[in-house]
């Protein structure tokens, strides 16, 4: 194992991330407090408000590294993170622009028409335009190169038909970024032929139909492609690069701090009515809790600061991951030591409402963006164990 290391650089934060940590934090506090929003776990996946993507928007925090000709701000990857964290820590209902502005805005400008950047990326920044993600299909999911959806080429387009699976948030989106087979693989190139796609989610023979969770939240879709026309304009890069582009966007999807803080609210809310003293049992889970916090936050940061700097950090987005899933799912079993085993929803209270759906929701960490198998792969390929 000598020799294997891995690059998390610690990022220069200067005083305007600082300024507009305060600024983000301020709003949030001032929102909870006039009601704006009710505090959920789980934010990412689970709080759609549109209303409120609005008003982010309208402070200019969506799409905020993106050129101000296509509605962004010209800011680092570093003045995004904080915002997301900020978001993330107060339980924010952010899921409608949550993958627009961390995966599909950034994949539009890389590999999207000037049409889509200039219509698209604007609305996306304003808030008011989500997109979901069509990778997974009932038979691909970890092997997503056996993907069975298929774009045929005709006149002035292509045909898309088939069935994508757990497409988060599709019923409050516009588009589909949809992975396609677009030529038959080749023996020894499956990831040959696929095309990525920009599909206009209110297209004649597009149907989503949502799947309850078990959180009782309709937060994911199967969504149905039947000979749907999309236009030559609508390939997102080069036709039959598409696998190109999903590895080169993992690193965005993997690596942010919605990686780890997934449950965080629950430990806000355990801390502040924390009104007896801790135990040494408590106060020893909790400092477990927020040290592991701390060495997740160095290292997603360190990704940002790579993402940055132009790099491709792939490696290092699926350690942050892999060890970030398995910390907020372990942060609510921590969490059950303070309260009742069973936590239960609709008391009235914010805590037993966010430790309740936490432990619902808490499996899914671990399979959504990749399965941590997986991801152990992709970790021990990059330091050369396989
Ligand atoms: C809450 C949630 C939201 C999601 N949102 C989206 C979305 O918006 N868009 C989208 O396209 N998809 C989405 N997904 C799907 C997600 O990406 C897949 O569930 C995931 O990639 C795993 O695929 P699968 O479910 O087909 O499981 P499978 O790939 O069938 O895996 C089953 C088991 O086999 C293991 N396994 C598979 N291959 C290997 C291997 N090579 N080595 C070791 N073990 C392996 C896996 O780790 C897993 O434990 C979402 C999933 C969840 C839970």
């Amino acid at each position: 194992m000598a020799g294997i290391r891995f690059n998390f650089p610690a990022p220069e934060i200067d005083q305007s991330i600082n300024e507009l940590r305060n600024e983000v934090r301020a709003f949030l506090h001032e929102e909870i407090r006039g009601g704006g929003f009710v505090p959920v776990a789980d934010c990412w996946c689970a709080g759609v408000d549109r209303n409120f993507s609005r008003k982010l928007g309208q402070k200019g925090w969506i799409g905020v590294t993106w050129p101000r000709e296509y509605g962004g701000q010209e800011l680092s990857a570093l003045h995004r993170y904080v915002i997301t964290e900020e978001l993330l820590a107060v339980g924010a209902p952010v899921h409608a622009h949550w993958i627009a502005d961390r995966q599909s805005g950034p994949l539009i400008l890389a590999s999207g028409t000037e049409d889509m950047k200039r219509n698209i990326l604007p609305r996306i920044a304003a808030g008011e335009c989500f997109v979901a993600l069509g990778l997974s299909e009932p038979e691909a999911g970890s092997d997503l190169a056996s993907v069975k959806t298929r774009a045929r080429k005709v006149d002035g387009g292509w045909e898309i038909t088939g069935t994508k699976l757990w497409s988060s948030g599709a019923q409050h989106c516009q588009y589909m970024t949809v992975l396609a087979r677009t030529s038959d693989p080749v023996e020894g190139s499956r990831h040959e032929g696929l095309t990525q796609f920009l599909v206009p989610l209110d297209s004649r023979g597009v149907t989503i139909s949502g799947i309850r969770d078990m959180s009782g939240v309709e937060h994911f879709n199967e969504s149905h492609f039947e000979s749907v026309f999309v236009a030559d304009d609508s390939v997102l890069g080069q036709v039959g690069e598409g696998w190109k582009q999903i590895t080169s966007e993992l690193a965005l999807e993997r690596s942010g701090p919605e990686r780890f803080l997934s449950t965080f609210i629950a430990v806000e809310r355990v801390l502040e009515q924390a009104s007896r003293d801790l135990t040494d049992r408590e106060a020893t889970v909790l400092g477990g809790i927020v040290a592991r916090v701390r060495a997740l936050r160095a290292m997603s940061l360190g990704v940002a600061a790579l993402l940055e700097e132009g790099k491709s950090p792939d490696v290092e987005a699926a350690l942050v991951k892999d060890l970030g899933t398995r910390f907020e799912q372990d942060v609510v079993e921590r969490l059950r030591e303070f309260g009742p085993i069973l936590w239960k929803r609709g008391s009235g209270d914010l805590l037993d409402d966010v430790m309740a759906d936490s432990l619902l929701r808490q499996p899914s960490f671990t399979l959504r963006g990749g399965t941590n198998e997986v991801l152990k792969g992709i970790v021990a390929r990059g330091i050369g164990l396989r």
